[in-house]
């Protein structure tokens, strides 16, 4: 009893909660619960008056009456089901209208929580969030809460339905309640058991959706490495497991309805085992125990409906915890600081003593000082994660740190806002992200009002005008999903005039060239020197060839720096960069 307790306080929690998505149409909302329930309860009412006053008029064989009594019954059931389409189609409403707000307020989520934190969750478990169990936690505000078969107006229909039963025949009436009563509490037990597998069942979909993800992000690595049956073993298990959790949670729900069938049977052969009784021993007449058997299977499919009701909102209730996970998860603190930066300030970024740990014992940048000046092109080498692009991420404040400050232009970087911060800063990273849209909006993408003249400039700048117009619509070609449209050097020079329409005056570029080939490769460094033109920039490279102008070159190993010098220095020194450059070019 008391785990059944607990989970409706539990439901009730998570609906007070979910009230918060329609606030707005409060008033609506609330008049459609409140027309649902008297709606109910008049048609249950009319109902046992047909039943009564027709069985009255035709025992008494007044059939005129009895047609008159049809006739009022009608008129009312009329305008009761013209009221229930009007409550019906403004719940449904209210219903769109919540489930569009939750979706925004998620989505606002996403942009709003730290970097770390979203990258703590998986694409698949976020996506299984925002899609099925935001549908799901929507039902809280659907047809289970208003119109004639909400979960608040059935109980009144049962309560009125056993009045009358109690008022017509005491014995069987009460009876019938304590039946009612053991058929809540069984459908009540196996609901709460069902609950946990489906706990699990839905908690497991996020694995399954990220098979998914992996399988059509990944789709090129899957057939060049022959991973699709290994995939599709993992996918199997998973899927397994979700069936699996399925079973036994539909389990539990046969028995829900097989100890419901037995419940109400065992209370209607009750009712005609004492009704025979009654009436054989002159207490009570024929007619009164068909309309107590009427009332019954009343009664009997009320209370299957509120549990089917109260079933469904468990599982609004579990979809209700997971996405209330995600918009409970921390915003980024915004700085609403706004200090002016100095352009003259001898260096553009000054790191103290900079420790970035994610959390782990050992960190990836330790006690970091570096000063870039204002103009200088900075080259961060060294190998595999020695921390480079862990230093690009802090600057980026996407990955926070531990402790030590960074100062841009002159000032505390906490003296800027996050978004004036993010003004000062252009990054190319290693593989372009373009979104779904057109080369124009992909270049201007941030900044809609940008003049054609703009853009065209960045594009030629970047050496992509010949390619662009070469195509048959020009600017307004759709790269496709991630730019699949393009080769891997096309999208990375759209990142550069991204970065060109941007003019912010620091540049970060992490291996922007990388992943290219050789061809691409020479094309994109024509363009990033372009870009880098006049700004300052500090550019990660794993091709030593294409930073030997810089005019510095620091070594990081471990999260610290290890060398430092410029090209031709730290050759001589015969250190870890010559090292590197040796094992790339002799
Ligand atoms: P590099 O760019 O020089 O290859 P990184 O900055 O990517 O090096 O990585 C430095 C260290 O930080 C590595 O040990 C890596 O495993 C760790 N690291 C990088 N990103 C994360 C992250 N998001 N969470 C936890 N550890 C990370």
């Amino acid at each position: 009893m008391k785990s059944a307790i607990d989970g409706i306080r539990h439901t009730f929690r998570m609906m007070t909660w979910s009230w918060r998505f329609i606030r707005t149409w409060r008033s609506g909302y609330i008049l459609c619960a409140a027309l649902g329930i008297l709606q109910n309860a008049w048609m249950s009412i009319t109902t046992a008056y047909l039943v009564g006053q027709t069985t009255a008029h035709a025992a008494a064989g007044d059939f005129a009456a009895m047609l008159r009594t049809i006739g009022i019954v009608a008129v009312s059931a009329i305008a009761g089901i013209a009221v229930i389409t009007a409550v019906n189609y403004h719940a449904a409403r209210i219903h769109v209208l919540g489930l569009a707000q939750i979706r925004k307020a998620l989505f606002a989520k996403l942009t709003a929580m730290p970097a770390a934190e979203a990258d703590r969750h998986r694409s698949g478990d976020l996506s299984a969030r925002l899609s099925m169990d935001t549908e799901r936690a929507a039902s809280f505000f659907g047809s289970m809460m208003t119109g004639d078969s909400s979960l608040f107006a059935i109980p009144v229909s049962i309560l009125i339905c056993t009045v009358i039963c109690i008022v017509k025949e005491p014995v069987i009436g009460i009876i019938n309640l304590l039946f009612a009563f053991i058929s809540i509490y069984a459908n009540l037990a196996c609901i709460r058991s069902e609950y946990a597998w489906q706990t699990k069942r839905m908690g497991m979909m996020s694995s399954l959706t990220q098979r998914m993800i992996d399988m059509i992000s990944g789709s090129i690595v899957v057939r060049m490495f022959g991973l699709a049956s290994h995939l599709q073993e993992q996918y199997k298990k998973d899927s397994a497991d979700v069936c699996s959790y399925a079973m036994r949670g539909a389990a539990y729900n046969a028995m829900r309805s097989s100890s419901s069938s037995a419940i109400q049977w065992s209370a209607i052969i009750f009712t005609l085992v004492a009704g025979g009784v009654l009436v054989h021993m002159g207490v009570s007449d024929l007619g009164t125990i068909v309309f107590i058997v009427l009332l019954q299977s009343q009664i009997n499919n009320d209370v299957l409906l509120m549990t089917n009701s109260y079933q469904q909102l468990q599982f609004a209730t579990i979809a209700a915890v997971r996405v209330k996970e995600v918009l409970d998860c921390p915003d980024d603190t915004m700085r609403k600081l706004e200090a002016i930066p100095d352009a003259q300030a001898a260096h553009a970024i000054d790191i103290r003593h900079v420790t970035v740990s994610y959390g782990n014992d050992s960190p990836a940048i330790n006690q970091l000082s570096l000063q870039v000046g204002n103009g200088e092109r900075l080259a961060i080498v060294g190998g595999s994660g020695g921390g480079k692009s862990t230093l690009i991420r802090c600057l980026l404040e996407l990955a926070p740190a531990d402790a030590g400050s960074v100062h841009l232009f002159g000032h505390p970087r906490e003296r800027y806002s996050q978004d004036a911060v993010r003004d000062l800063i252009a990054y190319v990273p290693q593989n372009n992200y373009l979104f779904d849209g057109t080369i124009r909006d992909n270049i201007a993408w941030g900044n809609a009002d940008t003049a054609d003249e703009r853009i065209w400039h960045a594009a030629r700048e970047a050496g992509l005008a010949e390619l662009i117009r070469s195509l048959p619509d020009g600017m307004d070609t759709r790269v496709g999903d991630h730019g699949a449209q393009l080769s891997g050097g096309q999208r990375q020079r759209i990142a550069i005039a991204r970065a060109m329409v941007k003019d912010a005056p620091l540049l970060l570029l992490d291996e922007a060239t990388s992943a290219l080939d050789g061809e691409s490769e020479a094309l994109v460094q024509h363009a990033l020197e372009r870009l880098m033109a006049g700004r300052t920039a500090i550019v990660i490279a794993h091709r030593l060839s294409t930073i030997r102008s810089a005019d510095r070159i620091i070594v990081m190993e471990n999260g610290e720096v290890v060398e430092e010098g410029n090209h031709d220095q730290l050759l001589r020194t015969a250190g870890r960069y010559a090292q590197l450059y040796r094992l790339q070019y002799a």
